[in-house]
């Protein structure tokens, strides 16, 4: 089958999920056995969004091939179980340093060079190149940003060229907003017309349009839509909140979402998408009554989607472990010693989050501390476990002073310190350590208990490394190195084996958990979090 473009964009405002509804149609067109990619073009100027401060855009999410990406390949990946590349993730800023890098390589031929056609050129070229791999059957590609935005003006340009060109082998889906005003108790169609008709004033007629709402839509008022908007009844289809994203699928699926971009694409739909996996686990979601409460250490606490990996990875792990999450943030500028006691002693379990420089460094070793001392699950995560290995030196080995380089550059003893590679390194984009690295298991160790194997490879993001000159220091106080790089050697896993589950990993396991492949780690930290929880109500005689 020749390779087919979707197109999704949005109208009216943003957040409206089209990250959802393209992964949930990638999950049921998966479910009928094609092989699907997603792809976001993201219309701001960032090289990558490597940069970017989660306060901006949320987690950065990295890929195996070690781009920094939007956190929507996070969702990508979550619903489709397959791996996302650099070619996923495109914005603005790589099309121009392309574009540019072409002028001065002198690709162009002494031709003036202009938006329309090279910098549109580009953008085709990007849209294709997935599918031009042969391994895909269907290519979603999310244009970001809203319709009517200056900055997503080229990606629809070329998003009407290319539906010129590939003809029934391409389709857009567009998802707009239709608002309930309280007052007058209705819900508003006219910004949806508007959206549409900014869209067919470039050039592109949606084949299918998507309602995000919050209260049903008739089949009157979507006649009505259908009318104005040039698109059939049918495929017009509401996106209702609902209690999960994992349940959009169901939703879409129930409006025939699939069917109709199939057909509208020249394929006849057969049978139905074989969901049961997805299903189970949804049905596992539905029926777990049972809490399990962990608390996540971390300065971005405000803001949920700064850690949206690591809050997909606990939900996905309780829910297989059939207990219902109870996520608490626990702001690491306000923990310390004399609170950790209130604030740690209600979790089953804690996790110490990644992050970068200084604030709320201090508020993580309390953490640390606390944990350790009180023998509760403990996990933590890059900059997470670098904590953990300083929180040791300093209580457990004697080095008051211990720290990693990059908070204290001047610290006698760097137990965490940047990597020989790095240290040349001033240009801040893409200079991490990135991507996926091997990291070989110590047999008997937690880690390896939990992976059921000794290999295993995992996903990076940092600058700071284990000290190795440390390594036999700690490893005699009990902190043992359980999982390491076999080329490089550095530290990739530490564990206390003498506790009920404490290990940290330089890596972020949280990247690959998905809803059919929930991480390893997570559901051994998820079932030691519950033990623990079991433990502690048996205690109080419940
Ligand atoms: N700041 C730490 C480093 O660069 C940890 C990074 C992280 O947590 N992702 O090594």
């Amino acid at each position: 089958m020749e390779t087919k473009y979707i197109f999704v964009t949005g109208g009216v405002v943003s957040s409206l999920g089209k990250g959802i509804i393209s992964s949930s149609l990638a999950r049921l067109l998966i479910a009928r056995g094609y092989r699907v990619t997603i792809q976001k073009f993201d219309p701001y100027i960032n090289v990558d969004p490597g940069t970017l401060n989660p306060y901006e855009h949320g987690e950065c999410y990295v890929t195996v091939d070690g781009h920094e990406a939007d956190l929507d390949l996070g969702h990508y990946e979550r619903f489709t179980n397959i791996h996302t590349t650099k070619a996923n993730s495109i914005t603005t800023g790589r099309i121009y340093q392309n574009v540019i890098d072409k002028e001065r390589r002198g690709d162009y031929l002494g031709k003036t060079v202009q938006i329309v056609p090279h910098i549109t050129d580009e953008i085709k070229r990007n849209v294709k190149q997935l599918g031009l791999t042969g391994n895909f059957d269907f290519v979603i590609t999310e244009i970001g940003g809203v319709v009517g935005d200056i900055e997503s003006l080229p990606f629809l340009e070329a998003v009407r060229q290319l539906r010129w060109e590939l003809g029934e082998n391409s389709l857009c889906v567009h998802l707009t907003y239709v608002p309930f005003i309280a007052a007058a108790k209705e819900l508003k169609t006219k910004p949806t017309q508007h959206s549409v008709k900014k869209l067919q004033e470039l050039g592109i007629q949606p084949d299918v349009l998507v309602l995000r709402t919050e209260h049903d839509i008739n089949a009157d008022m979507r006649r009505k839509i259908a009318l104005f908007c040039n698109v059939a009844p049918d495929a017009v289809i509401q996106s209702i909140d609902c209690p999960s994203i994992y349940e959009v699928p169901l939703a879409m699926h129930a409006q025939h979402l699939d069917e109709i971009v199939l057909r509208k694409m020249g394929v006849t739909p057969e049978g139905e998408p074989h969901m049961a996996p997805w299903l189970n686990f949804l049905q596992k979601m539905r029926d777990a009554s049972e809490p399990v409460t962990i608390g996540l250490v971390g300065k971005y606490v405000e803001l949920q989607d700064a850690y949206k990996s690591i809050n997909e990875a606990l939900f996905q792990s309780a829910t297989y472990n059939d207990r219902k999450l109870d996520l608490r943030y626990i702001h690491s500028e306000k923990l310390n010693e004399s609170n950790a006691d209130e604030l740690l002693s209600p979790l089953d379990g804690i996790i110490i989050a990644p992050g970068f420089g200084h604030r709320g460094i201090d508020g993580k070793f309390a953490a640390l501390k606390w944990a350790r001392e009180h023998d509760v699950p403990t996990f933590g995560i890059c900059l997470g476990m670098q904590c953990m290995v300083i929180e040791f030196a300093r209580d457990v080995l004697g080095l008051p002073e211990a720290n990693s380089s990059e908070m204290n550059p001047l610290t006698p003893d760097k137990v965490i310190d940047i990597m020989e590679e790095q240290k040349s390194v001033s240009n801040l984009g893409g200079t991490m350590r990135l991507g996926a690295y091997d990291c070989q298991l110590k047999p008997d160790s937690l880690a390896a208990k939990a992976y059921g194997t000794t290999m295993v490879s995992e996903r990076h993001r940092h600058r700071f490394e284990f000290n190795d000159e440390y390594r036999r220091r700690f490893e005699q106080a009990g902190m043992v190195c359980a999982g390491e790089n076999p080329q490089t050697h550095l530290v990739e896993i530490v564990e206390l084996p003498g506790k009920r589950w404490f290990l940290g990993t330089q890596y972020h396991p949280e990247y690959s958990s998905t809803v059919l492949s929930p991480h390893p780690l997570f559901m051994s930290f998820m079932a030691a979090a519950i033990e623990y929880r079991r433990q502690k109500a048996d205690k109080a005689g419940k």
